[in-house]
């Protein structure tokens, strides 16, 4: 192993009780997507107090930051990034405590060996992870311009590293019809719930012809108000997502043909908003993979079986604009799924911080990987160009 990297993972070892309180310290205190004002506050001040200089409210997003390590020189950009939002009622329930402290030892780690490795090294703040695309509006924003590897990790109840995310876009369908008396005139009524139910219809004949790997779910989110009248106006609320970007838009299509012939055959006039924000599906980048994996395996781990289970993050789209990696590490039993109770229990265990402590390590590691000269970063340009 590299010296830079043993000295990278000594200081992982040295700073390892302050970066334990920062996990404790958000998880006691859990903000909402683009609320996280307390957590953006701790993490800057320590990135401060480790000499990054530092930006907050970055991309017109108050809890978004960047903090840049000063030593600069020509080379590779590397950006580690931090997630700290949490779940509503059940707080860090998707282990974004852990997140935030191991990218923040990560990048401190880098940082106290960084004088004489070439290149810049930046701790980028992503915030509202859940539903709010913190990372899509940097991005959008021009943020991750010049960076050659955004790289994160993900607690979860299994060790993967290389696995995708769905893309994700969410649809609110709304139907507006006529009321009438569903008893006595019911000829004079148009029934906006029927146009619902018959998206729902149409959209389950097709089942049969979606690919493989694609999830679009649904529910009703207003049937009516009395059974005696004709409903008048009903909505549907469905997330559609799929393994590649261009094959969810797609099958938005082929929801939004759904709904348009449930409209002409009951005659409600259908409106469609694309709500929230579409995530972009993870591109892994394979020899930022393959670094990431010698390290962890440096450090003794090895790496589970590789599952099928797939859920939508931001992070797609950071791996869609620059080379990037989102490894997940297990801090739990399998069986533990993320947003449950339990998985906000392993948050905050001893185990879960053990682990944040290894993901700052082999974060540290790839970092050094990536800004050690030469090859590495054009292998994971040309294959990002590739893939
Ligand atoms: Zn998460």
């Amino acid at each position: 192993m590299s010296d830079w990297k043993e000295r990278a993972r000594a200081e992982v070892d040295r700073i390892g009780d302050q970066l334990r309180e920062v996990a404790q310290e958000l998880f006691d205190n859990p903000e909402l997507k683009l609320e996280e004002t307390h957590a953006a506050a701790v993490l800057t001040e320590r990135a401060r107090d480790a000499g990054f200089e530092v930006e907050v409210g970055v991309a017109g997003l108050e809890t978004a930051f960047v903090a840049s390590h000063p030593e600069i020189s020509d080379g590779p950009t590397v950006a580690i990034l931090a997630e700290y939002d949490a779940l509503p009622e059940i707080g860090h329930a998707c282990g974004h405590n852990l997140i935030a402290a191991g990218a923040l030892g990560a990048a401190m780690a880098v940082g106290a060996v960084k004088k004489g490795l070439p290149g810049r090294l930046l701790l980028m703040g992503t915030p509202g992870e859940e539903g709010g695309g913190g990372k899509v509006t940097m991005v959008d924003q021009g943020l991750f311009e010049g960076v050659d590897a955004a790289m994160m990790y993900h607690p979860a109840p299994m060790t993967i590293v290389g696995h995708g995310s769905l893309a994700i876009t969410e649809v609110k369908i709304e139907f507006h019809g006529r009321p009438a008396h569903a008893s006595a005139w019911p000829e004079k009524g148009i029934n906006a719930l029927d146009a619902v139910i018959q998206t729902f219809n149409g959209l389950n004949a097709l089942r049969e012809h979606i690919k493989d790997g694609a999830r679009v779910h649904g529910i009703i989110s207003n049937g009516g108000a009395k059974p005696n009248i004709v409903p008048e106006y009903a909505s549907a609320e469905f997330y559609v997502r799929a393994p590649e970007t261009p094959y969810r838009d797609e099958l938005l299509v082929k929801l939004r043909n759904c709904a348009e012939g449930a409209a002409l055959a009951t005659g409600a006039t259908l409106e469609w908003s694309e709500v929230g924000h579409s995530y972009k599906s993870i591109k892994p980048n394979r020899p930022l993979v393959d670094a990431y994996v010698a390290n962890l395996e440096a450090l003794g781990w090895s790496l589970g079986a590789p599952v099928d289970a797939m859920g939508s993050t931001d992070m797609g789209d950071v791996t869609q604009a620059v080379p990037g990696i989102h490894p997940y590490l297990q801090i739990c039993a399998p069986d533990i799924a993320a947003h449950t109770r339990e998985f906000a229990e392993a948050s905050s265990s001893e185990r879960g911080f053990d682990v944040m402590l290894v993901a700052a390590k082999t974060l540290a590691m790839t970092a050094i990987d990536v800004l050690t000269p030469p090859a590495l970063v054009e292998r994971m340009w040309s294959s990002f160009r590739e893939t």
